[in-house]
């Protein structure tokens, strides 16, 4: 029967279905969170496919993660009815363009078995060049530079085309030299970064005609979600591959973008020339639409600060004249007070399009959003823990709660350390999405290398990632001689090294740094038993000169890697000693992070785009923290909107619970120091939302949760919040708390970096 609706489609709404079944021509989906976007491109997909419109090798899909396109093409195959035979296409705008540049190496000078550098590559490369141009690379950071060079392949910018005052900011005006230095020693090497992954394609495409031409055949139907955070050279490619109508090109009218000719490669007169080949030939060949559907929502942008460009949604119409724009309005994932209280709270900012949402469930049994407040951190971890296990066991109707089912969503990667902390104490299964654990990130890798290597002179690992690290002019050869020299006698390399520098069998200035190596770590061994471990590992942090590395590191990770190392040194403080701390940091290191487990996520809010959960929990939300300093410093109202637009992705990932946590009092620089709660807290209805009162045991989890002793230690946050909630404690706040924050340049909170949170979105996978 022919017009029998298929399985697939019956459960859409119309405007979901409008989006689904509009193949034709270009389509931009619209949306608040929770309405189905993803859904929509999914069934897209999936009617093409069930349809026989095209073959799964003839659609271009474009999600945001690696994970998200794995599990769009197992959707896709439940939809259709078994497994869907590959869909190559499918992936990150990375794992395509890496794809897409395999195949036509040789037109971007390498072969087709090039490498991909990571970010440590590069600057190694970067910081080569600088010093072969006799400039000082202390004065002119290859770290600096490489992220500048990050941000123009974001704009698609080769070197002719980078602004002159960019060029002109970086080593006394030799920003496009060494720019063009770079690319090409990356040649020579056969070798590409991120950006290049974009990049070459996007001018492979350019410049021929013919193979545009085939890309244009080849993908039937292009869909990408998230397209708020797409960023321009990612537009550029886009549209290229999309955009095929002589007239649809006259009709923007903005030639400089994605139209304008590449200087360097090609003149603009045989640009044009072969734009015109290009444009006679589609017209010939066919006069095809423009399948694309693209699906976003302009308040969930957060990737500005790495070159987002939430602009490109409102540019949509105008670039695919004709298309066609859908509402979705009806939210499927949450309860009425979590829109409520999102809705209201991104109301805040200024720019935006706005939209409405709303939801047909109105469950009386529907908590609001519940914000609560604890002293300190560790009060904080300790509460979640406890209001996660007590979800866990059976309710009065014997249900209970999966781990899966639940996340903490942090804003800064070194919140994530309590909660680990804690939840190996309980033995809570959880899982860090998005990004390494705690202890497993690399600046905390080095700082247990060193303080293993004080505990236990025989630890050779240890000694082997620390030893020139920072940088003491301790080359490989010397460490292999080291590594022999040890082999050799049957000692450890530490021994080894303190043998070794009585000798002459080292230059005079290897022999010199590997002295003052042995002479540090005798002098802390001795200084283990005798102060405070905290205190030594600080000292040797400093001492070592592993925290300055950091500090003159210019990247845009280095604040974050320093602000983990405080962490480190934080979370040692409820240990005895070094050794016992160790101890509990392996067995931290042990916890499964089975993919089958049922575990909490715990993830930044930047890599929870797109996730969905039954109870959400977002702590830390304190001024300084969220919204960050950083960002309100660096972005002004920008800054801060992008802040707002975060917390919305926070609530909305929530179906049916919501709770936001802020903390009293931060431990900054061993120093204690008062917070104000955030002021996305004023900014929630009071009609969705409620305050957790602190006397009973913990709001909206039933009561005995608490131990007896919460409040034993904790006076003040009686006082300050036992009613009426964050607006009392707000009143409360002193100005010398005021100054405390306002005086605070250079100081901790300030550099909470945006760490490593963000999703990998480079990780490429069919590699
Ligand atoms: P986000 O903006 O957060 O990415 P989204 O718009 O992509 O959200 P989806 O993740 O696609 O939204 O959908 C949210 C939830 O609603 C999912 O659990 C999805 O299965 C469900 N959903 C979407 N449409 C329908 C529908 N027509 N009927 C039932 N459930 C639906
Ligand atoms: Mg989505």
């Amino acid at each position: 029967d022919q017009h029998r609706v298929p399985d697939y489609l019956s459960g859409l709404n119309p405007e979901q279905r409008e989006a689904v079944e509009t193949l034709d021509g270009p389509v931009l989906v619209l949306a608040g969170a929770g309405t189905g976007k993803t859904r929509v491109l999914t069934t897209r997909i999936a009617h093409i496919l069930a349809t026989g419109r095209a073959f799964p090798s003839q659609i271009l899909a474009v999600t945001f993660t690696n994970k998200a396109a794995r599990e769009m093409k197992e959707r896709i195959g439940l939809l259709v009815g078994g497994a869907v035979e590959g869909m190559p296409w499918l992936g990150t705008f990375h794992s395509i363009g890496v794809k897409l540049l395999r195949r036509h190496a040789e037109l971007a000078g390498l072969r087709s078995d090039f490498t991909i550098l990571d970010t440590d590559d590069v600057v190694r490369l970067i910081k080569q060049i600088i010093q072969a141009e006799g400039l000082d690379d202390k004065r002119w950071p290859a770290k600096q530079f490489a992220g500048m060079i990050d941000t123009w392949k974001n704009k698609g910018l080769d070197p002719a085309q980078i602004p002159e005052g960019d060029a002109r900011a970086f080593a006394n005006g030799k920003g496009r030299e060494l720019y063009t230095a770079y690319q090409n020693r990356l040649k020579t090497l056969n070798a590409c970064d991120f950006g290049d992954l974009l990049l070459h394609p996007i001018r492979i495409l350019r410049t021929h005609p013919d193979i545009l031409r085939e890309y244009h055949q080849k993908f039937r139907y292009i869909l990408v979600d998230e397209y708020q955070d797409t960023n321009t050279a990612q537009y550029m490619w886009l549209r290229l591959l999309a955009q095929r109508s002589p007239s649809a090109r006259a009709a923007n009218g903005d030639g400089e973008q994605a139209s304008g000719s590449w200087p360097g490669d090609v003149s603009p007169a045989s640009a044009q020339a072969s734009a015109g080949r290009r444009d006679a030939a589609v017209s010939a060949s066919q006069k095809q639409q423009i399948n694309i559907c693209c699906v976003g929502d302009d308040d969930q942008s957060i990737y500005g600060w790495r070159g987002a460009e939430v602009d490109n949604i409102l540019r949509f119409e105008k670039d695919f004249p004709g298309a066609k724009v859908i509402k979705l309005e009806r939210n499927y994932r949450s309860t009425a007070h979590i829109l409520g209280a999102a809705g209201h709270l991104i109301a805040h900012n200024e720019d935006r399009l706005g939209k409405t949402l709303f939801t047909d469930r109105h469950d009386p049994e529907d908590g609001k959003v519940v914000v609560h407040a604890a002293w300190d951190s560790e009060e904080e971890a300790r509460a979640i823990g406890e209001a996660i296990e007590s979800l866990q066991r059976p309710d009065r109707n014997g249900k209970r709660h999966n781990l899966n089912d639940m996340a903490i969503l942090v804003r800064a990667s070194f919140q994530m350390r309590e909660f680990e902390d804690r939840f190996v104490t309980l033995g809570l299964n959880y899982r860090v999405i998005g990004g390494p654990r705690f202890y497993e990130r690399l600046e905390i890798r080095d700082a247990m290398a060193y303080f293993r290597l004080v505990c236990q002179p025989a630890d050779d690992l240890a000694f082997e990632r620390i030893v020139n690290t920072p940088k003491r002019g301790l080359g490989d050869t010397t460490v292999r001689n080291l590594h022999d020299y040890a082999r050799a006698r049957e000692i450890p390399m530490l021994a080894a090294a303190g043998d070794i520098i009585e000798t002459d069998e080292l230059k005079p200035k290897a022999r010199k740094a590997l002295f003052d190596v042995v002479a540090d770590f005798k002098r802390w061994s001795t200084l283990l038993e005798t102060l405070p471990h905290t205190e030594l590992a600080e000292q040797i942090l400093d001492e070592s000169g592993y925290t300055a590395m950091w500090q003159n590191d210019k990247s845009a990770e280095a604040p974050g890697r320093l602000e983990n190392l405080k962490e480190l040194i934080r979370s040692m403080e409820q240990f005895e000693s070094l050794r016992g701390f160790l101890e509990h940091v392996s067995l931290v290191m042990d916890a499964e992070q089975n993919e089958d487990l049922d575990a909490v996520s715990i993830m930044t809010l930047h890599s929870a785009k797109g996730l969905e959960f039954q109870t959400v929990f977002l702590p830390g939300w304190e001024e300084g923290l969220f919204p960050h300093q950083r960002a309100l410093d660096e972005g002004g109202r920008a800054g801060l909107e992008e802040e707002r637009r975060l917390a919305y992705v926070g609530i909305t990932r929530a179906k049916r619970n919501c709770h936001i946590w802020f903390v009293s009092n931060r431990r900054i620089h061993g120093l204690w120091q008062s917070t104000i709660p955030s002021r996305f807290l004023d900014e929630l209805p009071e009609a969705h939302v409620e305050v957790a009162e602190t006397e009973q045991s913990y709001g909206g989890y039933g009561r005995g949760g608490y131990g007896q002793s919460r409040f034993d230690k904790q006076e003040p946050f009686q006082n300050a919040y036992s009613t009426p909630g964050w607006r009392r404690a707000q009143a409360n706040r002193t100005d010398a708390t005021r100054d405390n924050w306002g005086n605070r340049s250079g100081h901790a909170i300030e550099r909470i970096g945006y760490g490593e949170s963000g999703p990998r979105a480079r990780t490429i996978e069919g590699e």
